[in-house]
């Protein structure tokens, strides 16, 4: 019996968990010499660290140190000197933002994962500006009252589009939501089986409904879906038709697909509005890029569209947001939602719209100044010569344990934008100079996420491949130079 009642108090002691409540029981000589956490925050390199990052922060870390040479995790040096140098590897760890920039090398221009699009300079500068104090958002300048912040947005947005009135959101997803809530609530929404699709994340159109409150009425089937089958849908309840654009797929074949045209005519009939959710919205004409045909809100609202929504960052190439626009008195019935309150946009998203709208009053310089447009309308010849300048560099970097190919390949536009529609791009293909392809290549994908602005690639065909489409020439010392400066070899 007390060999066994003896036995577990040893083990607690040995753990060491009670160190400090038992003073003297289970001090080893090591912990004997391990200084103070107050001697370490006197020390004098000390001091440049508490200049940084705080005194409560560099007294939690020399805590945490201490702790761990304590426990005896082993093969730590328990000197001042070592101890502060690990002091500060723990505050550079917890200080470094979760949110950094990356190189998009996946070959995918918006991508969501990534951020979707980069912004132009200018919206940059004005969201700098806007976060940086007070800001008319909600004020009248002229008046000296209660403004709406709709104001500097809306007049720009009908401008570039003809709507007559406009408003605008968080997100497109949230412009649907509002736009369904506002206009559709406890009513029915005929929309095609074809265009009940799932958008990234998991927004899918028949859950967004529902929480809109809105029963959805499916028409057609899936790749076919003709007037008759609208004209069968109508009733008393219907509060109005709602296209989707088909954004992240496409159906071929044995398909059909009723006109916009032909969908207003019938909601206008029945005295119900058309509602397009453009999902991506340009607001220029993508073919004079030599891009392919993208419809824009100008031409939905032409064709008969009561309302129109699409997304801030895809093809348009801004911030987050969601625009509505169109009829006055239907953006007036969404403004007045109170679901409005809890999606408005910040002021620094409207900084950085207007400034991006602006620029599409000069559509002739519009690609050279809006970077969405810039990487989309890359010349391949151009990404071919960029390929054949960093292949030597990278080739370097990897130190003999990879190959490295100049290879053409596809990018794509993103974001369930132009989904088939591919971009001729060129890139680096690096493959293992020995074998163990998949776990190598998974290693090495890895390691370029690990570098100090990560590298983002795609593994394909046994390489791991650097589409360098999205590299911008003046980024390209950088994405060099942090390569050659991380250690060689061993992947
Ligand atoms: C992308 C997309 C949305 C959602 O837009 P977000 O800006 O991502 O919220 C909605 N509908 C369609 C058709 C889309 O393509």
């Amino acid at each position: 019996m007390s060999s066994r009642r003896d036995a577990p108090r040893w083990v607690v002691y040995s753990c060491g968990k009670t160190n400090e409540h038992l003073p003297g029981m289970n001090m080893s000589s090591n912990a004997m010499r391990i200084p103070s956490v107050d001697a370490l925050l006197r020390d004098e390199s000390a001091a440049p660290l508490i200049d940084t990052y705080g005194r409560r922060a560099v007294t939690d870390a020399i805590r945490e140190d201490l702790t761990m040479l304590r426990t005896g995790a082993g093969g730590f040096d328990s000197d001042s000197i070592s101890i502060l140098g690990r002091v500060e590897g723990l505050l550079e760890d917890s200080a470094a933002p979760s949110l950094k920039r990356v190189f998009n090398l996946t070959g995918t221009v918006i991508h969501t994962n990534l951020g979707r699009a980069p912004l132009p300079e200018v919206a940059a500068d004005a969201m700098h500006e806007a976060a940086m104090g007070a800001v008319n958002l909600e004020y009248d300048l002229d008046k000296g009252r209660r403004g709406d912040r709709d104001a500097h947005l809306e007049d720009l947005i009908c401008e570039l589009t003809g709507a007559e009135a406009a408003t605008v959101v968080n997100n497109n997803a949230a412009a649907v939501l509002l736009t369904l809530s506002a206009l559709a609530r406890r009513r029915e929404v005929p929309v095609s089986r074809g265009e009940l699709i799932e958008i990234g994340g998991s927004f899918r159109m028949p859950d967004i409904m529902k929480s809109a409150g809105v029963k959805l009425v499916e028409v057609g089937t899936t790749n076919r879906t003709h007037a008759k089958d609208y004209e069968g849908a109508m009733s008393a309840r219907t509060a109005m038709i709602m296209k989707v654009h088909m954004a992240n797929y496409r159906i071929e074949g044995f398909t059909a697909e009723v006109e916009e045209k032909t969908l207003a005519d019938i909601a206008h009939r029945h005295g119900v509005p058309f509602v397009v959710d453009l999902g991506s919205g340009t607001l220029t004409d993508f073919e004079r890029l030599g891009l392919p045909h993208e419809p824009t809100p100008m031409q939905a609202l032409a064709t008969g569209a009561d309302i129109v929504t699409f997304s801030g960052d895809k093809l348009l190439g801004g911030p987050q947001a969601g625009i509505i626009c169109g009829r006055k008195d239907l953006v007036a019935k969404i403004r007045k939602n109170p679901m409005k309150r809890a999606l408005r946009l910040g002021k620094v998203s409207i900084a950085g719209l207007s400034a991006v709208l602006s620029l599409y009053r000069d559509p002739d310089r519009l690609e050279q100044r809006l970077p969405v447009l810039r990487l989309l309308t890359r010349d391949a010849v151009e990404i071919e010569a960029q390929a054949r300048r960093l292949m030597r560099p990278v080739l370097d970097a990897l130190g003999g344990a990879f190959s490295v190919q100049v290879v053409a390949c596809q990018s794509q536009v993103g974001s369930g934008a132009l989904p088939v529609e591919q971009l001729p791009s060129w890139g680096l293909a690096l493959t293992p100079s020995s074998g163990g392809r998949g776990k190598v290549l998974d290693r090495l994908a890895a390691k370029l996420r690990g570098l100090p602005k990560p590298v983002i690639g795609r593994i394909a065909d046994g390489a791991l491949l650097l589409d360098l489409r999205c590299l911008a020439p003046g980024d390209e010392q950088e994405f060099v130079e942090q390569l050659l400066s991380g250690d060689k070899g061993e992947t």
